[in-house]
């Protein structure tokens, strides 16, 4: 397959970056063809089907797929389906208190998950992405295999109206390309719920090796994630906008600055590590420590892009905060 890579935030069709194989047991799966550093732009892809709303019904999917081209439709069909699932580890009955149209969308969904053939539905659910508040189905980014420790990143990207895959880490030839489906931040047993729908279970590093293990990278990323769950709970109400409440509270800043750590020993150099490093640059701003906020508004950019591009709609906010931190760090402001 050939595809694109970016270049200094420009996207060239030059060579191939990955390859599509059969991998036993899990469809396919999409392996380096070449060695890519981190923030290589792997792919970046139009929709093949949108939805435009979250709480999608079966007919929302028919209506989607019915203005379809032959060609696209047959694109679509020969996707992943996740039908075909033992109905014995899904609940059957749904509460009273759901509204109709959950209970209707509910079912819908379980229906497709234990028919036995294929529906638009049975394949919608395990390929979509979230975009512009509904979902979207891409060709190319559903043929990545899930990781709870990925080296890749997906966003959909509004500027520029296309799904991107980015490389967290610098990735070996030969390796498989894999994304995570799930918060990084969850622990096994949630993220194997949040998988189960899905259809399969994950066998990643995180989750194949034994958990009680000292010496297994598992039992790290339990204990990261797990600390970073615990810091987000004791910071989330002082970030956003209140975060320069949060300049003026003890421990803050350190705070911050583990999480950030405890992002990077995971290798999840994604979106939500670029937002910590800015948070950290506009709090140290705020207090004065302003060779500390250069510092680290320079590590936010730099996952950003990283991770999303410079032609990513969220760049430029990240990039007027360094440049309005160096103006006070020379003294022009
Ligand atoms: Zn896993």
């Amino acid at each position: 397959m050939t595809s694109n890579m970016a270049t200094n935030g420009k996207f060239h069709p030059v060579q191939t970056v990955y390859v599509v194989r059969e991998v036993p047991g899990k469809g396919y799966g999409c392996f380096a063809a070449m060695s890519l550093k981190r923030g290589t732009r792997i792919l970046e892809e139009r929709p093949l089907l949108v939805v435009p709303k979250a709480d999608y019904l079966s007919h929302d999917i028919q209506e989607a797929f019915d203005k379809l081209l032959p060609a696209q439709k047959q694109a679509f069909l020969e996707l992943h389906s996740g039908h075909g699932q033992d109905p014995v580890r899904w609940p059957s009955r749904i509460h009273e208190s759901v509204s109709e149209h959950e209970r209707q969308r509910i079912k819908e969904q379980h229906e497709a998950r234990i028919g036995k053939e294929p529906s638009l539905i049975s394949i919608f659910q395990v390929n979509c992405m979230e975009k512009d508040g509904g979902a979207a189905v891409f060709q190319s980014a559903s043929r990545f295999n899930h990781s709870c420790n990925p080296n890749a990143c997906f966003t959909w990207n509004s500027a520029i109206g296309k799904e991107t895959i980015h490389a967290l880490r610098d990735i070996t030839l030969g390796e498989e390309i894999t994304l995570s489906y799930c918060d990084m931040t969850h622990d096994k047993q949630l993220r194997a719920w949040e998988l189960k729908h899905y259809g399969f279970v994950c066998d990643c590093r995180a989750c194949a090796e034994d958990e009680d293990n000292e010496t297994t990278f598992a039992y790290q990323s339990a204990m990261r994630r797990f600390r970073l769950q615990e810091l987000d709970r004791e910071t989330r109400h002082l970030r956003g906008r209140k975060l320069d409440e949060g300049a003026k509270t003890e421990g803050f800043v350190k705070k911050l600055l583990e999480m950030a750590a405890l992002h990077q020993q995971e290798g999840d150099w994604t979106a939500r590590l670029a937002n910590g490093f800015l948070d950290l640059a506009l709090v140290c701003e705020y207090n004065g420590d302003l060779k500390m906020a250069e510092l680290t508004a320079m590590k936010a950019l730099e996952v950003k892009k990283d991770c999303q591009g410079d032609d990513f709609p969220e760049f430029g906010k990240y990039e007027e905060v360094l440049k309005r931190i160096q103006r006070k760090v020379v003294g022009l402001a």
